[in-house]
């Protein structure tokens, strides 16, 4: 019988979309459409496990399933045996301090003697050692950012993204403890064959994160332009360059990365380029 690598997803909540679109973006197709426990995918051998995000390390330590896609913050809040093996690029956020917004503590330090409400008391309180602060942690599982208001605890420690929960809040932020982002975590003893599945799937992901990563560029120049524009466009290799029906002018094809996109492309057509397409990559296998 084939083995079969059991991976599990958060089964609702802010990681579930991503894991599931990275999965379909890795040709594995899983329908969940009867909200099940654990699902089989039709045509690569894994077989899928909703579960609570804050279960999944626990479950791939105990071998419960083989690999997970969890926050960061999870797997280092869980202190729990497992590999980190790949960040999967959504999920992103910080796990940072904060405090009343017109209060007086300003920085870290003026935490000594405090409380501070969280649900990362394991991450909280090695940063207070590392930075020789007592204070007193208090653990709450979940709307930790009233707890200033509320008068249970002097500051907060809680995850971020674009900081509108903070500032509706009235806190600020006065320091950042981690960032985080989903990562791939397995099993530390994976059987010959399931680590030969977790490969494959692992090739699978990073051609999916590079393609995201990257744009393709098809654009028309004059052939006295093709230097200088061959020179802005780092591509793969080099550029692919057709000739145009058009003489003396020539297509020009090669691949971008997203983040220098928009300056790549000023530059390109301040230099004689035309009709530029950019157009999604789906994989991109280098
Ligand atoms: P569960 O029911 O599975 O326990 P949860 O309520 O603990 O869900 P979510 O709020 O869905 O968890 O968040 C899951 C993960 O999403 C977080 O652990 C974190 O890694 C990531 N995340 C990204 N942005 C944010 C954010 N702004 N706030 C909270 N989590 C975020
Ligand atoms: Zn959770």
């Amino acid at each position: 019988m084939q083995e079969i690598l059991r991976i599990a997803v958060q089964k609702s909540g802010r990681l579930y979309e991503g894991s599931m679109k990275l999965l379909k973006e890795c040709g594995i197709e899983i329908s969940n459409g009867n909200n099940q426990l654990r699902v089989t995918a039709a045509n690569f051998p894994v077989e899928v496990f909703f579960l609570r995000d804050d279960d999944i390390p626990e479950y791939v330590q105990d071998a419960v399933a083989d690999i997970g896609f969890v926050g960061e913050n999870v797997v280092t809040e869980s202190n729990k045996q497992t590999d980190s093996i790949e960040k999967l690029g959504f999920g992103k956020c910080r796990l940072s301090i904060a405090v009343p917004k017109n209060g007086n503590m300003q920085t870290v330090s003026d935490l000594e003697g405090k409380k501070i409400a969280t649900s990362y008391p394991f991450i909280l309180s090695n940063f207070l050692e590392e930075r020789n602060i007592t204070a007193s942690i208090h653990e709450i599982s979940g709307s930790v950012e009233i707890a200033p208001k509320i008068g249970l605890a002097d500051a907060i420690c809680d995850l971020v993204s674009s900081g509108s929960t903070l500032f509706t809040n009235e806190l600020k932020e006065i320091e950042t403890i981690l960032s985080s982002e989903a990562v791939l975590i397995s099993n530390k003893e994976l059987s010959v064959n399931k680590k030969i599945i977790l490969e494959s799937l692992l090739f699978r992901i990073r051609s999916v994160k590079k393609a995201r990563n990257n744009k393709y560029v098809l654009l028309n120049a004059p052939n006295d332009k093709l230097d200088t524009i061959c020179s802005l466009l780092p591509g793969m290799k080099s550029p692919t360059i057709l000739p145009l029906a058009e003489s003396g002018w020539s297509s020009v094809h090669s691949v971008i990365s997203e983040s220098d996109f928009w300056n790549v492309i000023e530059k390109l057509k301040a230099a004689g380029a035309q009709g530029i397409l950019i157009i999604p990559i789906e994989k991109m296998i280098v």
